[in-house]
């Protein structure tokens, strides 16, 4: 089973009594089967069993390591899915932490820095009110004990990547993105989240924006994996 990290010993009383009330009304479930789980649960006993115990491994363009949790096949897509566009927040940190321990599997020797995201554009942000991407890598940063910073934005507008063909993707990417602030990028070794790696393009592209603001050293890592 894989519990939920709830921090019981700083629970008061009354903190405790909201949590078992809103665990009754608003019952917990399993992203993956739905089925109801107890609070302290992230993902039921029998889909922790079926879960991938390894890690996967891919490059993003311009041969950037990055770790993935699970193949994006039909029992973990649908929950990808409801979290994203079902805006499922609660599902945020049972991915967060398969997220987390695919990345450990991979980079566990590496320090780092900080914990950052593939950013929405602004319109996007007002369009969809649901940011799956940062809520993601703010858990991650949790998780993983570092902080999560704001590094890059979208600054624009560029057609979905999933509605292009393969080789039009690295076009479509180029100069979307850019820093914040380089002072939180210079010298920084960065943990780059997102929910899916396809093609590795945006991965890829935000890297390349990331290292020419700055950072040191850059790896991804992702919840799911197409299989290439
Ligand atoms: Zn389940």
């Amino acid at each position: 089973m894989i519990k939920r990290p709830v921090d019981k010993m700083h629970e008061t009383a009354f903190s405790k009594l909201k949590r078992k009330t809103a665990e009754i009304v608003f019952p917990s479930r399993c992203p993956f089967c739905k089925a109801v789980i107890s609070g302290d649960k992230l993902i039921c006993d029998t889909c922790t069993k079926a879960l991938p115990q390894i890690a996967y491994f891919r490059f993003a363009a311009g041969g950037i390591p990055c770790s993935a949790a699970l193949p994006y096949f039909e029992e973990y897509a649908g929950a990808m899915k409801r979290y994203k566009f079902g805006k499922k927040s609660d599902y945020a940190r049972a991915f967060a932490f398969l997220t987390v321990r695919a990345a450990r599997l991979k980079f566990g020797d590496q320090h780092f820095d900080a914990v950052a995201c593939v950013p929405m554009s602004e319109r996007a942000k007002r369009k969809r009110h649901f940011e799956h991407a940062e809520i993601l890598a703010k858990k991650c940063a949790e998780l993983l004990d570092l902080p999560y910073i704001e590094a890059l934005e979208k600054h624009k507008e560029n057609k979905s990547q999933h509605t292009l063909r393969r080789s039009e993707r690295e076009r479509n990417v180029k100069g979307v993105y850019r820093i914040t602030d380089k002072s939180l990028c210079r010298g920084k070794s960065i943990l780059l989240i997102d929910d899916i790696i396809t093609t590795g393009n945006t991965l890829g592209e935000c890297v390349r924006v990331l290292k020419r603001g700055g950072c040191k050293c850059v790896r991804c890592a992702v919840t799911c994996t197409t299989i290439v």
